[in-house]
């Protein structure tokens, strides 16, 4: 789960880390409030929050020198979409805008804290060339970039972050800060089950202090039940609808680009459908477990979900009945199809338990479902129709 800049600064604060001072704009009538919050003697950085970066290149981030310049901001982003490289070409609703105060740069750094499984061990990542892409830094630079491991208490070697310090050519006041900031994001990351940190730029202001200029960071999911009061920080206008939606009906499910709508029990079988599809030249436009204990719930809210892709061209059901029903199932995808007028040619495979019945009923419902008892001939048969 991904946290709101402002947030994450909030988190970097009670952790001591330097932030910039802000102030929240969530409507055009608390501009004013919002500047009085902060020092605007020589302007402020108004700064979209949406959960992507690459912000900056598309104009989601900007100095603004007079009290004009920020209402021009809020009326060009607040309840508009930002689109940038990290998002698709629908973007991401804009909902906070973030005032804080101006922070003079003499040089862009870059950190992270990054779960890594190469080296099976949380990495700190540091560069001399922040405020980029750093992808692109290590692709034609691998030399700018740094890397050093936390050890199993969360910390990293005094010597080896006095060797990065140097690297980067911090002097003596500044590797100290660097050290304390490397102290507290180590906290952070361990105390809120993170997944990602990071702080990209990471600068040396003109008046030669480290100052945390932007924040991001990435809870993991799994943790989630034990960081409660990070659970209410999450914001599912930023989360694809489908994939919100689905959690919260305890659904695996994550869209992709094709146009065969896929609905399976097991993930494992679910993958295998993937394949398959993809095997006869067909796309698929999601993974889909409806879970191992399906009921007809499920498979209700499973098919509203499918079909609430405009992509999908038809569906295709693997279902394999261990101790579910296929006769549960099959009245489940017949309700479903009864209830919203489905207009997509539907492929059901049932094996298993009850499969026989399974497939009477949806021989005896006069719905246009087509069964199909081998995986193989069920994908050819979709990937057909859809064509
Ligand atoms: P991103 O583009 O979404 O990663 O957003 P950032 O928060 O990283 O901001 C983009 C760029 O705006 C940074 O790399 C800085 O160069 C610039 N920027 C952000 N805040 C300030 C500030 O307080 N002062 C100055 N001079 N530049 C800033
Ligand atoms: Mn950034």
């Amino acid at each position: 789960m991904n946290l709101h800049e402002y947030q994450a600064k909030e988190l970097f604060e009670k952790y001591g880390m330097p932030v910039s001072k802000r102030s929240l704009i969530t409507n055009k009538e608390n501009i004013e409030d919002a500047l009085d919050q902060i020092n605007f003697s020589d302007g402020c950085v108004a700064k979209v929050q949406a959960h992507t970066g690459g912000r900056g290149k598309v104009g989601g981030v900007k100095l603004c020198r007079s009290i004009e310049d920020v209402k021009v901001f809020v009326d060009q982003w607040l309840g508009k979409n930002i689109v940038t490289i990290q998002t698709d070409n629908e973007g991401l609703p804009v909902n906070v805008i973030s005032l804080e105060e101006l922070t003079n740069i003499s040089k862009e750094l870059y950190m992270s804290l990054v779960v890594d499984r190469g080296s099976k061990s949380i990495s700190m990542i540091v560069s001399e060339a922040g405020g980029m892409n750093i992808e692109e830094v290590a692709e034609t630079n691998p030399e700018k970039i740094l890397k050093a491991q936390l050890n199993s208490d969360f910390k990293i070697l005094e010597d080896e972050v006095a060797h990065i310090a140097k690297q980067l050519s911090l002097n003596e006041s500044q590797s100290k800060e660097f050290n304390e900031i490397i102290d507290s994001c180590c906290r952070l990351f361990k105390d809120k089950d993170l997944s990602l940190l990071e702080i990209n730029p990471l600068v040396i202001t003109d008046k030669g202090h480290l100052h945390c200029l932007d924040a991001k960071i990435n809870v993991d999911e799994n943790a989630l039940y034990r960081q409660e009061d990070l659970t209410v920080l999450r914001d599912a206008s930023q989360e694809d609808q489908r994939e919100y939606e689905a959690k919260q009906s305890d659904l695996s499910y994550v869209a992709l680009d094709g146009n065969i709508g896929c609905m399976v029990n097991g993930a494992g079988l679910a993958m295998g459908t993937m394949d398959t599809i993809k095997l006869y030249d067909g796309e698929p436009a999601n993974f889909l477990d409806v879970g191992g204990t399906a009921t007809k719930e499920r498979v209700s809210t499973a098919f509203q979900l499918i079909l609430s892709d405009k992509n999908v061209k038809g569906i295709l059901v693997n279902i394999f009945g261990g101790i579910v029903r296929c006769d549960l199932i099959a009245q489940g995808i017949i309700d479903a199809i009864k209830e919203r007028s489905v207009d997509v040619p539907i492929v059901v495979r049932l094996q298993g338990n009850q499969s026989d019945y399974g497939k009477e009923l949806l021989n005896q419902s006069g719905l246009n479902v087509i069964g199909e008892d081998s995986l193989q001939l069920a994908a050819q048969k979709i990937v057909e129709l859809v064509r």
